[in-house]
């Protein structure tokens, strides 16, 4: 048998993940001192980041229902709803690939993980008697946003609520989140972060609605991972790096809700031919193309959103300049 080294698949993603965060931290400092300045009476040098809005997909949701329900595209955060309609787009194609190669928190997830398995030696599962119910969690979360905007709220009150000065300063107040965080955000965070040191991204395979919705949607994608029962020599590998624990050595296709599309399977796999993505076919896909798909899709959408004007807010930071000062009384309406 001849034996492969695909490792360069791990460092690809790396580099991408990496790439995105990096760009998101620029965004979010910028951001803040946009915001700053805003708070100090000052008008901002520097123009507003809508990137940071992509941490806004409840109000995505919303502006969804109201572009499919009455064709009006959010002018207030449009990138919010740009980013959230990439990320359904990449699950419809390309499977969870937004969480495993572009979201910010899972990669941040990712190395809190690694920096424990480094600590500790190694990571540990859960019980599959805690595992199960504790998954269905996100699925439950995602469930309950999607009654409320999608079944329970009409369009009229959609858009009462896009237009309220809260829904305006969204992204300031959840900057805000961070920056004055409250003693119950602190220990929420530090939960979460010491359990992710023991269990592999804790806050994406248990409590991520967003998670959730793309992974169901992935059902749709027509690529899924493959497995040549004739060439596979049941090494195991494939399942033992599995960040999403799946069980790829006992399986022909990959069809699970939890898969990613991260390739770590098919990075770690040694024997050619036997593990691959590919199309219901059984063609084979290289890696280097469902990057060049998932970085295209990407960054691809937001240019397409920024040439066609649906990527910088309409408010003016004059308007902001109004509303900031009363931004701590503002509540969810
Ligand atoms: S099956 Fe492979 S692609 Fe899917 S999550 Fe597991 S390692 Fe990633
Ligand atoms: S498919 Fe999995 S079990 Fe089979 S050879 Fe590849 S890594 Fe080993």
């Amino acid at each position: 048998m001849k034996t492969i080294d695909r490792s360069r698949i791990r460092k690809i993603r790396a580099l991408v993940q990496w790439i995105v965060l990096a760009m998101v931290t620029y965004a979010g400092i910028s951001f803040y001192f946009f915001a700053r300045a805003l708070e100090n009476g000052i008008m901002p040098s520097i123009s507003r980041s809508p990137s940071v809005e992509g941490f806004m997909p409840i109000g995505a949701l919303m502006a969804l229902k109201l572009w499919i329900a009455g064709g009006v595209f959010d002018p207030v955060h449009p990138a919010a709803l740009v980013l959230f309609i990439i990320a359904l787009l990449m699950a419809l194609l390309l499977k969870k690939s937004f969480c495993s190669w572009i979201c910010p928190v899972g990669t941040l997830s990712e190395a809190v993980g690694q920096a424990g398995k480094k600590l500790f030696g190694k990571n540990v599962a859960l019980p599959k008697f805690l595992d199960y119910p504790l998954r269905s969690v996100k699925y439950l979360l995602m469930a309950f946003f999607l009654y409320v905007i999608l079944l329970k709220m009409t369009p009229p009150e959609i858009v009462m609520f896009l237009d309220t000065p809260y829904w305006k300063v969204a992204d300031i107040k959840l900057l805000a989140f961070f920056t004055e965080m409250s003693l119950t955000t602190q220990v929420t965070l530090g939960v979460l972060f010491g359990a992710s040191l023991f269990y592999r991204n804790v806050w994406c395979r248990y409590l991520c609605p967003y998670g959730g919705l793309l992974g169901l949607l992935s059902a749709a994608s027509p690529i899924t991972i493959q497995r040549n029962q004739e060439r596979c020599i049941r090494c195991g590998s494939c399942s033992r790096n599995c960040p999403s624990l799946l069980p790829v050595d006992r399986k022909k296709a990959i069809r699970s809700p939890e898969c990613t599309g991260c390739l770590t399977c098919v990075s770690h796999c040694p024997a050619e031919g036997a593990l691959n993505m590919a199309l219901p076919n059984r063609r084979s896909i290289k890696p280097e193309l469902f990057v060049a798909a998932v970085v295209v899709v990407f960054f691809g959408g937001i240019l397409v959103a920024r040439l066609s004007g649906k990527w910088h807010s309409s408010v003016t930071p004059e308007e902001l300049m109004v509303i900031v000062p009363y931004i701590k009384a503002l509540a969810h309406p």
